[in-house]
């Protein structure tokens, strides 16, 4: 019988990142033609510099480290290895994550949503961008709310990651009719509408990696 995890261990963080990572390398080519239309064509190198960086990095961490240890860890890393902004704001969103998580060694599946929710918090903090602004905020308030929702409803964690996932999906398609408020995009103004938002589809990626590494 296959057994779902109820709580978030350091092997669960530690397989995200790696399907993370493995996700953004398969679709850097589609990120990064998703901000040569809006951007500057880099978004897929960023984010692949960034989790080749995170899981080299994760990789050398003791194995007892706590989940929440480890994500402050990739955090930093994002920060030190991506020059755009999603270096900064992925770093943001991972760091507050991580130290909401703090030493628990294993985490349960409220404690994982908290977590996640002040990762958005973070990220609204340091870039200013709000729903509805065509950003990875987009994708991500969405997810944290249904996870929350379903979590309310009795769900178990693997069916609330899986919502939080399908939900961050709809919300990167949701910004291709969205003009860009935020970030390089909002220097196109209405140039920005039909086009879906890099860092949107690429927090739907992290987010369905981590409802599979915790399925
Ligand atoms: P850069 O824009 O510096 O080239 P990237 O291409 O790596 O950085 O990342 C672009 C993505 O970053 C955008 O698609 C958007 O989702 C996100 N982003 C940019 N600015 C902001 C902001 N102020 N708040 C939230 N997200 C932002
Ligand atoms: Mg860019």
């Amino acid at each position: 019988m296959v057994t779902t995890p109820s709580a978030v261990k350091s092997d669960i963080v530690q397989s995200w990142m790696r399907e993370s990572a493995a996700d953004v390398r398969l679709n850097a080519d589609h990120l990064t033609q998703l901000d040569s239309a809006i951007g500057d064509g880099d978004h897929g190198i960023n984010m692949n510099r960034g989790f080749e960086a995170v899981g080299k990095a994760l990789a050398a961490q003791d194995a007892t480290l706590a989940p929440g240890r480890l994500l402050v860890v990739a955090g930093k890393t994002l920060v030190s290895t991506v020059g755009g902004a999603s270096g900064p704001l992925w770093g943001s969103f991972f760091r507050a994550a991580g130290r909401s998580l703090g030493d628990e060694p294993s985490p349960d599946g409220a404690a994982l949503q908290e977590a996640l929710a002040a990762g958005v918090a973070a990220v609204r903090d340091l870039g200013a961008a709000g729903p509805g602004d065509k950003t990875m905020v987009d994708a991500l308030e969405p997810a944290v709310e249904a996870m929350g929702a379903a979590l309310a409803g009795g769900e178990a964690v693997a069916i609330a990651l899986d919502r939080g996932a399908a939900a961050a999906e709809a919300g990167a398609r949701a910004t291709v009719p969205l003009q860009a408020r935020k970030g390089r995009a909002s220097y196109l103004g209405e140039r920005s509408i039909g086009h879906e938002d890099p860092g949107a589809a690429s927090a739907a990626l992290i987010l369905r990696a981590l409802a599979r590494a915790a399925g």
